[in-house]
């Protein structure tokens, strides 16, 4: 018995959310007795970035190398998920909450008859039932959901667990899916990649910037404070608006939802839209000429003063430092 990860790779590498899905999957199978930890990767990467998974609990990998599945068609990644599930013999699969893994997850819940809970932040609670406690509003408020099936799949909450990974490798195994072509009833005709080194949404740290930057003359500082954090440009929603910046870095409640380990609002007064996107955030700093901006509520470190003094000295500290 197995506890089946499904796991998701971009650019050659596994994404961090999914080797989370491994550390988490790896501390339930400790606490259920499930067994060993195996995960499935699906369509064209090396065996060599496979085997690193093992640093995160997972003693195999198996592998559907089929380059058709390159594309995360999520009819076809539901049925390659299905057997590997059947094919192991697991009882519960764990993956990274995503957009692509919530779509999958919702059709495998049907193909295996599993209770499906998303965003789940802890191990389940096992002592009497079932119990799962999932993020919900947001990140405003927690729900204890009861699994009663036998079947399970937890869809895991970026940085819901603590990552730590060391030197173990997995074993590779090639896994052979059967896929008809009903599994390719929609096609992916088109990719347009957002630009900008590193991607919003799977960003560890992001910053963002709000009306107080002024204009888009002034994006420059928070840039090349991006580029020294390895960090994602974000911005309010009327940056996007106005067209400052573009629409794919647009945070909030009606843009895209982060989750990253360390959030730098500058120049963002924090209006309830806007933390809807950031909340779930390990730690905000904000920086604000105005010590009354509601975001200062929500941070964990907070820097009154103008940006266009603070950002380029607070740039030369960091070139400092890093
Ligand atoms: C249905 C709905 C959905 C929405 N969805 C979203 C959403 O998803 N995301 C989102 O962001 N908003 C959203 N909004 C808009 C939201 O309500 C706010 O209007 C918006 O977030 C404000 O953006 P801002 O903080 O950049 O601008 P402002 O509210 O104008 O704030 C600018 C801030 O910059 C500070 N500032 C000014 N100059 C400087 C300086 N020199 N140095 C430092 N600080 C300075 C000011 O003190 C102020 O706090 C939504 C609104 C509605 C009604």
């Amino acid at each position: 018995m197995s506890v089946l990860v499904y796991i998701e790779h971009s650019e050659g590498k596994v994404k961090k959310t999914s080797l989370e899905a491994v550390a988490f999957a790896k501390a339930l199978a400790n606490q259920t007795s499930e067994g060993e930890v195996t995960a499935l990767a699906l369509g064209t990467i090396s065996s060599d970035e496979l085997a690193l998974v093992g640093g995160a609990g997972a003693s195999k990998v198996l592998h559907a190398s089929d380059s058709k599945l390159n594309d995360g068609v999520i009819q076809a990644h539901s049925t390659a998920v299905a057997q590997a599930f059947k094919s192991v013999g697991a009882k519960t699969l764990v993956l990274a909450k995503s957009s692509l893994g919530d779509a999958v997850a919702a059709r495998l819940s049907i193909k295996l008859k599993a209770g499906l809970v998303s965003n789940v932040v802890e191990l389940p609670k096992t002592d009497s039932g079932y119990s799962v406690k999932r993020s919900i509003y947001t990140g405003k408020a927690f729900a204890e959901s009861l699994v009663t099936t036998e079947n399970k799949i937890l869809a895991i909450k970026k940085n819901a667990i603590d990552l730590k990974l060391d030197d173990s490798k997995a074993a590779v195994e090639e896994f052979v899916v059967t896929l008809s072509e009903s599994d390719f009833a929609s096609k992916i005709t088109a990719t347009e990649r957002a630009t900008g080194e590193v991607l919003l949404p799977e960003a560890d740290i992001v910053v963002s910037g709000g009306r107080g930057m002024k204009g888009p003359e002034n994006w420059g500082m928070l840039e090349e404070m991006a580029k020294i954090l390895g960090a994602a440009t974000g911005c309010s929603k009327p940056v996007s608006d106005i067209g400052w910046r573009p629409h794919h870095e647009h945070v909030g409640q009606t843009g895209v939802k982060v989750a990253p380990t360390l959030y730098i609002a500058v120049g963002i007064s924090g209006a309830i839209q806007h933390l809807a996107g950031v909340n779930s955030s390990k730690c905000i700093v904000v920086i604000n000429k105005d010590p009354e901006a509601p975001f200062f509520k929500a941070a964990d470190y907070g820097i009154v003063g103008d940006a266009f003094e603070v950002i380029p000295k607070l740039n030369e500290a960091l070139k400092a430092e890093l």
